[in-house]
């Protein structure tokens, strides 16, 4: 049996059962951007595989790096021990967030990052003795897969068969309407009952890479900080350097209770996750009565060798060359943007710092929007990945991608949408 065949015998892959999908892709190698399949092609990956791969695949340095830590050390029960890795990490990234976040709290991916986020607000609100277990987020809201994530989150086709098991949230009006917005959260807040508001600070993702201003987001959160409401910025998608800043709430002033990491956290090398908070936070949760603790901890929380693949990716990050890099795709997709306003089938381009995203006019927008199929395959046979979120493409590379990759990439695009045009 060849290795499709037992894929398709064994393996239940996401997104992809429908009785039409096409095989998976065995892939045997990454490196750089590239992907390369059993038959030798090979795809720039310019969704850097789901928004988690900063620096290339197979880095040659945090490899090492991850090698080095495996014939250390290469797991540890996290309660009531530590290891030089996570307090490695936890020191080299406070300096690069907002200086109220103080404590760190590990898990495996961005789902957990948040329900641990969100866990800790209405414990936070009981330790206090008080009750609030509402959650505000935003129209549109993708905060993971979980049950308590999928709550916060918008309702959509991906939590649609569990509709009547989600706790109920808000979701106030994308703040793209900034008097809306602000209106609608002064409603929610004054209700009495709000544990936190949690927001993919200025890009959504999943939601088709929809994005809003900084100074809005200031906004929101002054408003949730005069309440005292809790913020929670889901930084999952945005962190790392995608738009542009290493947090996306670094390019504001008002600070968040908690900030969620995961995919580039060890970019993109192994599962990962982080929730930062205040200190302010973690007294609440000090005591003598148990009842009080976070009583909350997965089996490969702060996993040594996923943090050193952490601590490496940042020393990348850290790196002139990186930073250089962050700033050429930000501006070549600007470039390349303007190349493309006259296009008929453009509705609206939209860009924060290496996002960027080209929404189409199509009969249906979302995730199953027909369009979205064709495009990726197109994409892929000309060996380029893209995965168009419903009528929405978008550009989310890895930082190491080279100019001629880049090209090749916008190449692809602009010569389907001028087709697609005419
Ligand atoms: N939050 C955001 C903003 C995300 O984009 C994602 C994943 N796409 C998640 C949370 C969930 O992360 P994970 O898939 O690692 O559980």
């Amino acid at each position: 049996m060849s290795l499709v065949e037992k894929d398709q015998k064994y393996i239940w892959h996401p997104f992809t059962q429908m009785k039409t999908a096409e095989p998976a892709l065995p892939i045997v190698k990454g490196e750089g951007t590239l992907l390369i399949d059993d038959m030798g092609n090979s795809y720039i990956d310019a969704i850097s595989s789901w928004w988690v791969n900063l620096h290339g695949h197979s880095h040659p340095y945090i490899a090492e790096k991850v090698y080095e830590q495996m014939q250390k050390l290469e797991h540890v029960v996290f309660a009531g021990f530590t290891h030089q890795p996570a307090v490695d990490l936890c020191e080299k990234l406070s300096k690069h967030m907002p200086d109220n976040q103080a404590k760190f709290f590990f898990s495996g991916d961005g789902s957990s990052a948040v329900e641990i986020a969100l866990k800790m607000s209405v414990q936070y609100w009981r330790n206090k003795g008080e009750n609030k277990t509402r959650f505000v987020a935003l129209d549109g809201a993708y905060h993971g897969e979980t049950f308590g994530a999928m709550s916060a989150g918008a309702r959509s086709i991906f939590s649609a068969p569990f509709s009547d098991l989600l706790f109920e949230s808000t979701h106030i009006p994308f703040p793209k309407d900034e008097q809306a917005a602000m209106q609608s959260l002064k409603t929610e807040i004054a209700k009495g009952d709000v544990a936190a508001f949690i927001f993919e600070p200025l890009v959504q993702g999943a939601a088709g890479m929809r994005m809003y201003k900084p100074e809005t987001l200031n906004k929101l959160l002054q408003i949730c900080k005069e309440a005292g409401v809790l913020c929670i910025a889901d930084e999952v998608m945005t962190g790392f350097g995608r738009t542009g800043t290493t947090f996306a709430v670094n390019q504001i002033e008002a600070k968040p209770d908690f900030i969620c990491m995961s995919k580039g956290l060890s970019g993109g090398t192994l599962p990962l996750s982080l929730t930062s908070c205040t200190q302010a936070i973690y007294e609440a949760f000090l005591g003598d009565d148990i009842q009080k603790a976070f009583l909350h901890g997965h089996s490969f929380t702060g996993n040594p060798v996923g943090c050193a693949a952490a601590l490496a990716s940042l020393d990348l990050l850290e790196k002139k060359e990186c930073q250089e890099a962050i700033k050429n795709i930000t501006s070549s997709h600007k470039t390349f943007a303007k190349k493309l306003e006259a296009l008929e089938i453009i509705n609206e381009i939209r860009q924060t710092g290496t996002i960027l995203a080209l929404e189409l006019k199509a009969d249906s927008s979302g995730y199953a929007s027909s369009i979205r199929q064709k495009l990726y395959t197109d994409f892929l046979n000309q060996g380029v990945l893209l995965r168009p979120l419903g009528n929405v493409i978008y550009i989310l590379p890895p930082y190491c991608i080279q100019e001629k990759e880049l090209k090749k990439v916008y190449k692809v695009i602009q010569d389907k949408l001028t087709e697609l045009s005419q």
